[in-house]
């Protein structure tokens, strides 16, 4: 008979639970609950009881748990969540970086051949085991970050066998990290130019023959396009995302990142969410506002092409959901440094803490349809971070430099 463990983390200066708050529309600091000499009892990988140390204490102690004595000042979060990013690849890009701060625009490099496709080209040499072994190392440099669920597309494969190759990797990534790796399909990334055939006919292909294999397989749940004058039509998208919303995946949109159009797509189909919206005009905010797509802004896109952000203080002003994520990729943001991206943002879009700390928990966690983190709840995942400071307001105020010291993962620490 398996033993239930027990564990008792206090006393903790502030436990911003991020709990009992609206998943969509503006937050302020006054909303957040914040338990001060906070204690967290964990029943294997769940949280089993969140309070004052002391109230709990008694019960921690009866019933045998093991006590985890912080000293020193500490802010406790939930593990904070990451629902963008593009982090399983081959090759850097830092020749297309420097041609843009020459002058060359991002669209111009991509219709040139470069871009995108440098990365396809490079990704495809690449073996499963590679790409798996790459995945892993930057999923546990995120994860000392306190991220502790991590999104995970393809779509440097573009062809069906290379799609499930880079999906295998991120399964197989998945099994040698302590983070949650969530795989999405973005075959639908730009059209492959060595593809013989109409877009059309591409898009046709990878619904006909390569979703039935994710579902059979449980490769992925979500399916992404990139809608964009690069990239596909919002009226060739149409067919691909009605058979991916028949057989009932997920649907999240890289959408009006140069050009609006993606995010009404988004809208119509449901989608989980809209990603990148640093076009999005008055219109498609309030689309975004009136639906239950959550609104990803991607600043480390913006801070490695050279453009400005996602509306983002509009669209929560209109009431829109709004979630922070890396887009962590070797092209327009190799960075991958979340914190330090989401706290920027702030700062550029005048958010509350409130906000940019929603970003990139609970309000990630419905951009990536998970119910059972995001929040330090009786019930949910044990995913726990521990800022060393006595004021949480310290953590988007150094900017991302101040990072957690202590990560558990599923009532582990790590
Ligand atoms: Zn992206």
């Amino acid at each position: 008979m398996k033993t239930i463990k027990y564990t008792f983390i206090g006393p903790i200066r502030q436990a911003v639970t991020m709990a009992n708050l609206p998943v969509k529309g503006a937050l302020k600091d006054e909303q957040l609950h914040v338990i001060q000499e906070a204690g967290i009892l964990i029943k294997d990988d769940e949280i089993y009881d969140i309070g004052p140390y002391w109230d709990l204490y008694p019960e921690a102690q009866s019933i045998g748990a093991e006590m985890v004595n912080l000293k020193g000042d500490f802010v406790a979060l939930p593990g904070f969540i990451d629902c963008h990013t593009h982090i399983c690849f081959e090759g850097s890009r830092a020749k297309d970086y420097a041609m843009r701060n020459a002058g060359i625009s991002y669209l111009e490099i991509a219709k040139s051949g470069g871009g995108i496709w440098d990365t396809v080209t490079q990704t495809r040499k690449a073996s499963l085991d590679k790409l798996a072994q790459l995945t892993v190392q930057r999923a546990n440099r995120h994860l000392k970050d306190g991220i502790t669920t991590i999104e995970v597309k393809s779509g440097y494969g573009l062809a069906i066998e290379e799609e499930l190759k880079m999906l295998k990797a991120i399964k197989l990534a998945n099994e040698n990290t302590f983070a949650d790796l969530i795989p999405t399909c973005l075959a639908a990334h730009i059209p492959p130019i060595d593809y013989q055939g109409t877009q059309k006919d591409y898009l046709n292909a990878i619904s006909e023959e390569l979703f039935p294999t994710l579902r059979s397989e449980g490769l992925a749940n979500r399916i992404d396009a990139f809608i964009e004058e690069t990239a596909f039509t919002a009226e060739d998208i149409q067919p691909y995302f009605q058979k991916a919303k028949e057989m009932g995946f997920d649907i999240t949109v890289h959408a009006d990142q140069f050009h609006a159009s993606g995010s009404k797509v988004a809208v119509n189909f449901g989608a989980i969410s809209a990603d990148h919206l640093e076009s999005s005009t008055d219109k498609e905010i309030e689309l975004l506002a009136k639906s239950d797509t959550i609104a990803v802004a991607l600043p480390g896109a913006s801070m490695g092409l050279g453009v400005g952000y996602t509306p983002a203080r509009k669209l929560l002003d209109a009431g829109a959901s709004l979630a922070i994520a890396s887009d962590w990729n070797p092209g327009s943001a190799p960075m991958g440094d979340l914190l330090m991206q989401a706290a920027a943002l702030g700062t550029f879009e005048k958010l509350s803490n409130a906000e940019v700390l929603a970003g990139i928990t609970f309000r990630a966690a419905a951009a990536l349809n998970l119910a059972d983190r995001g929040t330090m709840e009786i019930g949910k995942i044990a995913d726990l971070i521990f800022f060393p400071t006595d004021d949480y307001r310290e953590i988007t105020y150094q900017q991302g430099r101040l990072k957690p010291s202590k990560i558990f993962k599923r009532g582990v620490e790590i």
